[in-house]
């Protein structure tokens, strides 16, 4: 096993395999700044602070758009912004889709299923369609439901937790200080305000974002050490797969190595909580990046495609966690 040669590092890395707490923002930084020849060490310490303190399952997620395309946020890394000239189109998903799409997350033993809507935040047409929806696929399939519908007045938050959404998805995106830089529609406070409602409602909250944005490390740090503060149930990390017509289309793909060194980062600062490989990864690591970061840290992978860019086929991954000894896990472990 690959060993951390910094003494203070090595010390920071065993408290936080001792007590769950994450490093703080000076660890996080100095993880992110590790040599080359240092990251397997991060890594299987990553791996093992998550055995220690989450176990050997993985938690397998689908997720869906119900309306894809068309949205009034300038997100500058999003092809779904209406703002842009990105090809991708506005679309409606109706409701026997959304069951069938719930159905076949579930066969491939996923136990979760997100709906997404590519919104600021949701109007009475979809939430009136995600009501429907929900009860549908409540009805129909045996599956927890998240959703992620961009930010939630509290009479909306309060909705969703009682028709029995079990998790909801808001990220951040980044660092509170680059925020601005990269979006200038809404702030990062008024997606944190969603998020501390999502919280006292009982809801699960999933709170991540993308790297790869141009934020500093030191902002990379600044970021995990925030979403360390809010304490999220779930991180998904996705890293910047740029989309032509966004203005970050341009944008250098984060690379492989540096984005292994934001995996273990991430989980030494969030011991406990889901880390989920969301979109980007197969750019920025390939195939065999997803065996390095499921043995560095990451705890869940979303299996399919994501909202507008193709994924590995689900097969593929639950294939890797058969042979990493590492079980799908179960849905009554989660409910
Ligand atoms: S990230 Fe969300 S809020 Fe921002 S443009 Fe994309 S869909 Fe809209």
């Amino acid at each position: 096993m690959a060993e951390l040669t910094d003494p203070a590092l090595a010390a920071a890395v065993d408290a936080v395999y001792e007590t769950g707490t994450g490093l703080d923002e000076a660890g996080v930084l100095a993880v992110l700044r590790l040599p080359d020849e240092q990251v397997p060490a991060a890594l299987d310490a990553a791996h093992r602070v998550r055995m220690r303190w989450c176990g050997p399952a993985v938690e397998v997620e689908g997720i869906v758009s119900v309306k894809t395309g068309g949205c009034p946020e300038d997100c500058h890394f999003c092809s779904q912004s209406g703002l842009f000239t990105s090809p991708v189109r506005a679309v409606w998903l109706e409701i026997p889709a959304l069951v069938e799409a719930a159905r076949q997350t579930a066969a491939t033993g996923a136990t979760e299923f997100c709906i997404v809507a590519a919104v600021r935040g949701p109007d009475e047409r979809l939430m009136a369609q995600v009501r429907a929806g929900v009860a549908a696929i409540r009805e129909a399939v045996d599956i927890n439901i998240a959703a992620s519908l961009g930010m939630l007045s509290l009479e909306q938050v309060d909705e969703l937790a009682a028709i029995g959404v079990h998790r909801y998805n808001h990220n951040l995106e980044t660092a509170r200080s680059f925020f601005p830089s990269v979006v200038t529609t809404h702030t990062w406070q008024e997606r944190f305000d969603t998020l501390r409602m999502v919280r006292d409602s009982g809801m699960e909250v999933c709170c991540g974002g993308i790297l790869g944005l141009g934020e500093k490390l030191e902002q990379r740090a600044e970021f995990a050490t925030q979403l360390a503060e809010l304490d999220p149930d779930e991180v998904p990390l996705n890293f910047l797969n740029p989309r032509p017509g966004t203005p970050l289309a341009a944008a250098p793909i984060v690379d492989g190595r540096d984005a292994l060194r934001a995996i273990a980062a991430f989980r030494l600062a969030l011991p406990r909580t889901v880390l989920r490989y969301a979109g980007g990864r197969e750019i920025t690591l390939g195939d065999l990046g997803t065996r390095d970061g499921l043995l560095g840290g990451v705890n869940a992978v979303i299996v399919g495609n994501y909202l507008t860019t193709l994924g590995r086929a689900p097969a593929d991954d639950l294939a890797l966690l058969d042979e990493l000894k590492m079980p799908v896990k179960a849905l009554s472990a989660t409910l």
